[in-house]
C-alpha cells in the first residue's frame, strides 16, 4: 500500500492514548539496525502468518508479547496484535483466514510504523 495512505491509517491509530503509549525502545531499535529492514519485514510476514493469519489464533488476545521484537511492539502501537483489534481498529472480520491482500497490508502498516519509529529521533 501507498506510504501516505499508511501514514493516515498509522495516524488514526495514534489518536488512541493506549495506542500511542508504545514507541521501539533501544533493544528493538538496535535489532533493526542490525538486522535491517528486509529481514524484519520477512519475520512480520511469518509472524502474522502464524499468530494472526488463521481463521481462530491459537490464544487470540493474548498471543503477542509487548515487546523483544519490533513487529510485536508495532503490532500493539498499530492494533494489529489480535483479531478483535483487527476488526475494532481496520475493519478486518474475524473467523476466517486473512486473505493475502490483508497480509500484506498488516505487514506494510507494520513496516511503516518501525520505519517511522527509526527515523524518530
Ligand atoms: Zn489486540
Amino acid at each position: 500500500m501507498e506510504q501516505d495512505r499508511l501514514d493516515a491509517v498509522l495516524a488514526r491509530i495514534a489518536r488512541i492514548p493506549f495506542r500511542a503509549r508504545f514507541h521501539l525502545r533501544p533493544p528493538e531499535r538496535e535489532y533493526v539496525a542490525v538486522r535491517g529492514m528486509d529481514a524484519v519485514r520477512r519475520h512480520a510476514r511469518e509472524l502474522i502468518d502464524t499468530r494472526l493469519g488463521p481463521a481462530h489464533p491459537a490464544k487470540d488476545g493474548r498471543q503477542t508479547p509487548w515487546g523483544g521484537h519490533p513487529v510485536f511492539r508495532g503490532q500493539h502501537a498499530t492494533a494489529t496484535c489480535c483479531r478483535t483489534c483487527l476488526q475494532i481498529n481496520h475493519g478486518i472480520p474475524k473467523g476466517h483466514p486473512l486473505s493475502e491482500r490483508q497480509r500484506a497490508y498488516v505487514v506494510d502498516l507494520l513496516c511503516r510504523w518501525i520505519e517511522n519509529e527509526c527515523r524518530a529521533p
